[in-house]
């Protein structure tokens, strides 16, 4: 790509990096920044780095937020009894869309799969069972319906269930294989109507 100057290559070459961005796109997203007046090159820059900087894992549910505490958890309106299970934040924005779920969540990023070499040792299981420890009357697991999702589901029930705990599983109306955010918002409240005790 030498027919570009060395910084433009740089710069879609860093683009093209970014998931779902192929040499098209990466091309076209850096001339856009070229061509954009600099100050807002500048603010876009610096918000990126603050995201990074300042965003980590809610120390009670591991989603990700910019303080200790997330706004779901600290909210004393929400149930903090029951408990959803989700494997990413952008699962637990899908449900908050529904504007229909009062519990709070659990994130666990990511679901076991022996096949990826990744154990229960390398998603947020640990605090889920930390947090188990409190008050709690349901634990409602809503990985997807995916392999991973429903190896993740049955070991936790395994996990769960001796602790006296009510655990449940989202109805498997959520097309198998499917990614949860990418599901409707009354599917998403079917599946949580129609969840089936484990
Ligand atoms: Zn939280």
């Amino acid at each position: 790509m030498d027919y570009y100057s060395n910084q433009i290559s740089r710069l879609i070459e860093s683009f093209s990096q970014l998931p779902g961005i192929g040499p098209k796109s990466a091309q076209r997203l850096a001339f856009h920044i070229i061509n954009m007046p600099k100050e807002q090159v500048e603010q876009l820059a610096k918000t990126m780095v603050e995201a990074r900087n300042n965003v980590r894992y809610c120390a009670q549910c591991c989603t990700l937020t910019d303080e200790e505490i997330c706004p779901i958890c600290r909210n004393p309106k929400r149930d903090h009894r029951t408990i959803m299970v989700v494997e990413t934040p952008r699962d637990l924005a899908a449900y908050e869309k529904t504007g229909k779920y009062e519990g709070v969540y659990h994130v666990l990023h990511g679901a076991i799969s022996p096949m990826l070499g990744i154990g229960p040792g390398d998603i947020r299981l640990k605090e889920l069972m930390e947090r188990l420890q409190g008050d709690v009357d349901e634990v409602i697991i809503a990985t997807n319906s995916s392999l991973e999702g429903e190896t993740t589901a049955m070991y936790i029930s395994k996990l769960i269930k001796p602790a006296g705990i009510k655990v449940s599983r989202i109805a498997s109306g959520v097309p198998v294989g499917g990614d949860l955010e990418c599901i409707d918002e009354v599917t998403l409240l079917r599946a949580l109507e129609g969840r089936t005790e484990l």
